[in-house]
């Protein structure tokens, strides 16, 4: 195996990489639609956003495969990055490169790979978006220009910064060590205490300000019954992808937070009235339950319950008085048959009571 060389530009590299404050940080839509449509349009079975850090690769983003990074050692992407044309490899286990590579001797059995390099605004490469197949197959010039076309897109969403005021104050806060102690490391959303933290942002911004804050919390129907009939990986594997449906169905400027077990919370910022908090509420639920989850384990098919609050600004309120009014509705939308989306009543703006 040939492990990947560093390029003379290495540090300028790594400081472009960490400039972006993306590693260890949770996943977002903008990235999961790039992998979607790679792994789609390529006909591959797994696609990934790979950044190149200094002793791993990250992977910002990652369909087909539950892994959130590798050793900068064993990678492709590290290859890859060394170049400014996409690398294809038809075979690797032919390849002097990587056929002894323990993903490719291993899991998972990487047998074909197509990597287009993505640079920072500088020009250092930092990261690359790949393909990986498990069986032999040729790449056309029309499948090349789409992998570029994809990686050109990540590559102009690698250069801005979406996140809301208060998201990027969490996460400048800290590097990349502390942001994973924010991050929940089974569904990569942030987790409880980001995530509270996050609504008092929300809070104070509306209370100096004016404007709305909806919160949203959701909990998966049954779920025991999945981990009963299919074991606990089946369960976490569902957890992953309920996730990642309820993250495509929110607005980039909402959070999505993991508050522990099967319950999400999702803050909405700026949110200008309690039909549109209602309404993307009814957005995750249909997200959710619109097709069965497949799993190693099978077609699963789940449903989400969801509770909404909402509380508009100026004046005061209590975190705490929001997060319960939504778990009431929750609570009620559990009562009421499940599936279903249910808005607090008189706890939808506290204040007013
Ligand atoms: P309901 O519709 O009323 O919400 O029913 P439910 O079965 O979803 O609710 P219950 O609270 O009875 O069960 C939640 C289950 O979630 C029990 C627990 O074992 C499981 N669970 C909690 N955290 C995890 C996890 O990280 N992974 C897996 N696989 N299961 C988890
Ligand atoms: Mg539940
Ligand atoms: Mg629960």
């Amino acid at each position: 195996m040939l492990e990947p060389v560093f390029s003379s530009d290495e540090p300028m590299r790594l400081r472009a990489l960490r400039a972006t404050r993306q590693l260890d940080a949770p996943l977002e839509e903008r990235f999961e639609r790039i992998t979607r449509l790679a792994k789609r349009l390529l006909g591959t079975p797994i696609a990934a956003i790979s950044l190149v850090d200094a002793q791993r690769q990250y992977f910002k983003s990652i369909q087909g495969l539950n892994v959130s990074e590798t050793s900068r050692a064993v990678s492709f992407c590290g290859h890859t990055i060394l170049g400014s044309e996409p690398m294809v490899v038809r075979d690797a286990r032919v390849d002097p490169r990587f056929l002894d590579n323990p993903l490719v001797a291993g899991e998972p059995k990487i047998v074909f790979y197509a990597g287009c390099p993505i640079r920072a605004g500088d020009g250092t490469n930092i990261a690359s978006l790949c393909v990986i197949g498990r069986e032999v197959r040729d790449v056309s010039e029309e499948d090349l220009r789409t992998l570029c076309d994809l990686a050109a897109m990540a590559e102009d969403e690698l250069a801005v910064d979406v996140a809301t005021a208060a998201q990027q104050a969490l996460m400048e806060e800290v590097d990349a060590t502390k942001r994973q102690a924010q991050v929940d490391s089974l569904t990569r959303m942030w987790n409880r205490g980001a995530i509270f933290a996050l609504l008092g942002s929300e809070i104070s911004r509306a209370k100096r300000w004016g404007g709305g804050v909806g919160v949203i919390m959701a909990d998966i129907d049954h779920f025991k019954v999945v981990n009963d009939t299919h074991g606990h990986s089946a369960g976490d594997e569902v957890l992953r992808q309920v996730a990642k449906r309820m993250l495509s169905a929110i607005r980039e400027i909402d959070a999505l937070g993991r508050c522990g077990g099967e319950e999400f919370m999702v803050v909405l910022g700026g949110c200008d009235s309690v039909a549109s908090a209602k309404a993307i509420a009814e957005r995750v639920r249909q997200r959710v339950g619109e097709a069965p989850i497949v799993t190693d384990f099978g077609s699963l098919a789940v449903t989400v319950s969801l509770g909404v609050s909402y509380w508009s600004g100026p004046g005061d309120v209590e975190e705490n008085a929001l997060v319960r009014a939504a778990d009431d509705a929750l609570y009620a939308a559990k009562h009421a048959g499940r599936d279903r989306v249910e808005v607090a009543s008189g706890a939808i703006c506290p204040q007013t009571e």
